[in-house]
Parts: structure tokens; sequence; C-alpha cells
């Protein structure tokens, strides 16, 4: 890829303003306790690097979907916690773009940091409005993005507002630059043997990723509720699985193409099936030549899992993206935790990709056995996609755009 513009060549200046633009999209439960705060503690070194060389900070993110100023999708346990990891007050304000905001940004000083209110609080954040990057851009003299989770998305305060800085004034921290080399080394020079895994609930969200992976891996695993298309196209009665008829063609090329690259792909073999999608419906293990004709095939099997663990066996590299069957009901998450821990206990370079795998791996206790846990899922699955991002192309050197 062409050259990124990078935190480390800014000349900053102690006690002016630099505007980091981070990824604080943290689980919440409905106390609004955060649940999992690695994307907070992910931003720590950007943050610690500013905060050496003197600069004010001022921290912007979004938390969720919210339709309108919503108290539910309030930054303000973000800043507590942040305070709380790195031994420092951190100021708040209820406020992005108003006088509340900029009053508190004018009066802010070298080494203090100040955390603005859910950027998309603001109608302006999704539609990338001019405007109101303008008004980001006016609070600051730099401009960093860390947020690696939204970069597949052109909004303001990641596309828009790079417009009103020059290249010495601007680029990506130290989080987007180690996931930005995550996705391109795995693509480029993976370690072999090279097995992915995937998985989740559909093959449309995953096919531009298959297409580019097939020519690169040496293995293909096949789980989740996508694995089904692919047995149908096999021929396998698959009950009520989820199905995807209009992409059983592209299934069955997938296969072909796998077979005519020499790349070994695995399915699974048997199933954890259910009359109903639900935690308190029966459940039963069968072999996939044996799914009944009303049931629905919601984790992988115990001999699948034999299977999947034998194939990852050796790998140099390891790539998952997408659970192995329906992991928030306990009783179908046992697939998905078995094969996170044969990844943490592989030898290899293991990359998780973000989003649904990540809450995998964490609730399996093994996010510490991992190389690389990715904090954004559909940003990771884009890149490995081999799409250009909107949030990442705008921070590529200007004289290689
Ligand atoms: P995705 O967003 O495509 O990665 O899909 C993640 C979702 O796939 C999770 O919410 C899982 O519950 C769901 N999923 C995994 N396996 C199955 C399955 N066998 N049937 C239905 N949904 C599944």
């Amino acid at each position: 890829m062409r050259e990124l513009l990078f935190i480390k060549d800014i000349k900053f200046q102690p006690g002016k303003k630099v505007f980091i633009r981070c990824d604080f999209n943290v689980p919440m439960d409905e106390y609004q306790n955060i649940t999992d705060d690695r994307r907070i503690r992910s931003a720590l070194a950007t943050i610690k690097y500013c905060l050496d060389e003197g600069m004010a900070i001022i921290l912007a993110s979004h938390l969720g979907r919210p339709k309108s100023v919503d108290d539910k999708f309030s930054l303000e346990p973000v800043a507590k916690r942040l305070s709380r990891l790195l031994d420092k007050d951190v100021l708040f304000v209820k406020d992005v773009a108003g006088v509340v905001a900029k009053e508190a940004v004018n009066s802010l000083k070298g080494e203090e940091i100040l955390l603005l209110e859910n950027l998309r609080f603001e109608k302006g954040e999704t539609k990338n409005d001019e405007e109101f990057a303008k008004k980001l851009a006016s609070y600051a003299d730099f401009y960093i993005n860390d947020a690696f989770g939204v970069c597949h998305r052109a909004h303001a305060s990641v596309h828009a507002i790079t417009k009103f800085f020059d290249d010495g004034h601007k680029g990506a921290g130290f989080l987007l630059q180690k996931e930005i080399n995550f996705a391109q080394n795995l693509i480029k020079r993976p370690t072999r043997p090279f097995v992915a895994i995937v998985g989740g609930s559909k093959v449309s969200g995953k096919l531009q990723a298959l297409k580019n992976l097939l020519p690169k891996v040496d293995k293909l695993i096949i789980g989740g509720g996508m694995a089904f298309t692919f047995l149908k196209a096999l021929g396998f009665e698959i009950g009520n699985s989820l199905l995807e008829e209009e992409l059983l063609d592209e299934a069955s090329k997938i296969l072909e193409k796998g077979k005519e690259l020499g790349v070994k792909i695995y399915l699974p073999v048997d199933a954890i099936v259910a009359p109903h999608f639900s935690q308190d419906s029966v459940m039963k293990y069968v072999t996939t030549q044996e799914i009944p004709k009303d049931w629905m095939g919601l984790d992988i099997g115990p001999a699948s899992v034999t299977l999947f663990k034998e194939a990852l066996d050796g790998a140099g590299t390891i790539w998952w993206n997408g659970p192995m069957g329906v992991f928030e009901m306990d009783k179908f998450a046992r697939g998905s935790f078995r094969i996170s821990h044969a990844v943490a206990e592989s030898n290899a370079m293991t990359v998780i990709g973000g989003g649904d795998t990540a809450d995998v791996v964490a609730r399996a206790g093994d996010q510490d056995e991992m190389t690389f846990i990715s904090t954004g899922g559909g940003a990771s699955l884009e890149l490995i996609e081999g799409k250009e991002l909107p949030g990442i192309k705008v921070l590529l050197k200007k004289d290689e755009y």
C-alpha cells in the first residue's frame, strides 16, 4: 500500500492541541457498566505519546447507534475508565460542537485531556458533513486517527475532517498503523501453512473475503451458519438451517476453485441441531448426513471440532473471522469456544478478525493467547477483502494519491 502519514513523523509542539479520533465503542450492560474495555486500552499508546509530547489532547469517539441525543449512549463512563487507566484526570463535556465544547477546548492546556460527547449525537457525523467536520477541525492544530473500527466508513470525524489539516499536521495513530500492518502482512507474507477459519451467519457477508483469501491460503475451514449453504451445494439435506439459496452456485464455485488451487477446504461433519432457534429448545448431535428435515444446525459438533483441530495442527498462521455457532446462547457456544482454545494453543501467528469473533475469544478466556485481536470487525474484513478504506485513503501521503 502507499505510504501512510504516521504519528511518529509529526513534529508536535508542546502546548498545541491535537484532536484524536478514537474508537471507544465499548460494550456496556444495562447499567452502563463497561463490560470490555479493550478498545479503550488499545488507544492508550497514542494518548500517552501525545501526553509525552506535551500536547493538549481532545478525544472524540462514537458509541453505539443513537438516533439522537440519548444518555444511554453517553461517553461519560468511558471518561471515567480512561482516567483510571491513565491515572490522570480526564475532563468530559456533554457536548460535541456547541459552546460548551468550544469553551472547554479553548481553556485546555498542555498535558490535559478532554473527551467530547458521542460524535453520533450530531447528525453531521455519519453524513460526512463538511461544516460539522470543519467545526471539529477548528478545535486543534493536529489530527490523529486511531479509530480503526470506523475506517471503512466515510464519516465526518474520520474522512471530511482530514481536509482541514495538511500532511504535516495529520496522521495515523499507533493502533491504526498496527491494524493495517497485521492485515497486510497476513495477506502478503503469511508464515505457512496459512489456515483461514470463517464462520458467522452469512456467506454473503464474507463472500468477497473468501474469494480474496482462497488463492492465498493453504487450508480453509468453514463453520457457523454459512457452512450450511456449502453443505447444501454438496447435496446434503440441511433441514431448516440457515441457507442462502441464491449463493448456492457461488458456494459450488468456491469449492471447485479450492480444488483447482490445491487449497484444502474443511466443512463440518456433524452439528448440534434444534427444532427452534432458542436457548430452551431441545437439541441433539447429528452427523451432517442426518440433519432432520424440520431442525436447524446451530453449532458444529464434537467430530467437527476434532477435524478442525487436526486441520489447524502445525499451522504457521491462522486468521479467524466468524463464530462456529450461535455462541450468544450457552447451548450453542461450545464449538466456538473449543475452536478458540485450539487456536490459542497453536504455535501459529493468530489473528482474530474483531467483532463477534473477538467476543468469542474473550468469553472463552483466550484473549491473552492470541497474537493479535483486531479492534474492528467490519473494517478488518474489508482490509482482508482488499478494499481501500475511506478513513485510511485520506491519510496516505498526498503526492501518492
Ligand atoms: P456474522 O456477523 O456474519 O459474522 O455472524 C455472526 C452471527 O452468526 C452470530 O451472531 C451467530 O449467532 C450467528 N451464527 C453462527 N452460527 C450460526 C448458525 N449455525 N445458525 C444461525 N446463526 C449462526
